[in-house]
């Protein structure tokens, strides 16, 4: 499971930057409770105009003498990235990878 999607999913063309992996558990439509995890992706397309990107697209790779930036640039786009709805998105990316025959 370290395997790394070549380009985005929502795109298709993009390059994904960053992946957040959110393990999560939601209760399905049957009450049932489920285990997965959503991700979040960065897309280098999709996500075009986030500072994080911007800082991507100017610098090519994370320099370590921007860790603190970095950092900064990071936790903002997790703030913005984490669903606000968990369960929403999480059952939204299991049913795309159900259309797509992953499950
Ligand atoms: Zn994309």
């Amino acid at each position: 499971m370290s395997s790394v999607p070549p380009a985005c999913p929502r795109c298709r063309t993009g390059e994904v930057l960053a992946v957040l992996r959110l393990p999560s558990t939601w209760t399905n439509a049957s009450g049932r409770p489920v285990r997965g995890h959503g991700e979040v992706l960065l897309c280098a397309r999709c996500d075009a105009g986030d500072p994080l990107v911007t800082y991507f697209a100017v610098h090519g790779t994370a320099r370590t003498e921007h860790a603190e930036l970095l950092a900064r640039l990071l936790h903002q786009w997790l703030g913005r990235a984490r669903p606000q709805t968990p369960d929403d998105d999480a059952l939204r990316a299991e049913t795309e990878a159900w259309h797509r025959g992953e499950l």
